[in-house]
């Protein structure tokens, strides 16, 4: 069993249309949405949900006023300013450090666990499918990445799949890091712009410090052949194969918008490239 990551080091890269592809064409594959914060794969795989769960991740400060003797230490303690004059606790303000709980005299306060989002496993008209949702204002620490990276390759052992095929977070922060870690190769989606490289670049360092393989895809690169050249030198001076160039195509909107991935939407050269692309990586 192989895992495949789908990253970019800026969103809006083509980095979910790529991916919606793949699982079009891969045979045997589990797919992952590992983009917690801005999930939409499942807008292109239309999923069934079969098993729906809570994720709970981190704890809030909860208090009994019945029980508080309103010495008001906890107040002063809170240095999030979490805790209000008349004891009422913020839930979006308390950072979950238990302070407040350990120095209250009478334990009035007692911490409680969030329930941080939901995470699903689905089926799909091209297979199972896990994916999950973050709930509002909840930081993205990369446990809910984890999590649906732990649950997918479950699946595919279970079920001797050949392919983890997994929609990566943009950026180089934590989700990024959880859902690069361990995977048989990255594939990076880059656009031929300056900001496009320089993304690039910073997502590649994470990768190489991870000792994750990395190959490298340039959306649109007929808009600017220049850039296009550059990043292919920079490809060639680190030894990074560049696994496939996509050229710029109205009908990659046209699918989105007809809710299908583009090889099942559209064929001729944006097909082929993407097969060739897919064809490469196994
Ligand atoms: S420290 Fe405990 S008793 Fe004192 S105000 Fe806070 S909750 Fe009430
Ligand atoms: S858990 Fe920490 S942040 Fe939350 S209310 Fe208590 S002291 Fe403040």
């Amino acid at each position: 069993m192989k895992q495949i990551v789908v990253i970019s080091g800026k969103g809006g890269t083509g980095k979910t249309v790529l991916t919606a592809s793949f699982a079009a064409l891969a045979k045997n594959k589990v797919m992952a949405d590992c983009d917690v914060d801005a999930a939409d794969l499942h807008l292109l795989l239309h999923p069934a949900v079969r098993e729906r769960h809570e994720f709970k991740s981190g704890k809030t400060a909860k208090l009994d006023k019945k029980i508080c003797n309103r010495c008001g230490k906890c107040v002063v303690a809170c240095r999030f300013g979490a805790i209000s004059d008349d004891m009422a606790i913020d839930p979006v303000s308390c950072e979950g450090c238990g302070l407040c709980s350990l120095i209250c005299p009478v334990s009035a306060i007692t911490m409680k666990e969030n329930i941080a989002g939901e995470w699903f496993i689905s089926d799909t008209r091209y297979g199972p499918f896990v994916h999950a949702k973050l709930g509002i204002a909840e930081e993205n620490s990369g446990k809910l990445v984890a999590k649906v990276r732990d649950v997918a390759k479950e699946i595919a052992e279970k079920e001797n799949l050949e392919h983890v095929i997994i929609d990566g977070p943009p950026g180089i922060g934590c989700p990024v890091i959880a859902s690069l870690s361990g995977v048989d190769c990255a594939l990076i989606v880059t656009e031929p712009t300056l900001s496009g490289l320089h993304d690039a670049k910073r997502v590649i360092e994470v990768a190489e410090h991870f000792k994750v393989p990395v190959k490298l895809v340039v959306n649109k690169y007929d808009l600017n052949n220049e850039m296009t050249r550059d990043i292919e030198n920079f490809c060639k001076n680190k030894g990074i194969v560049v696994a496939g160039k996509i050229g710029f195509d109205k009908a990659i909107v046209g699918s989105m918008v007809a809710g299908k991935t583009i090889v099942e939407h559209s064929g001729g050269r944006l097909k082929e490239e993407i097969v060739k692309i897919w064809e490469g990586l196994k």
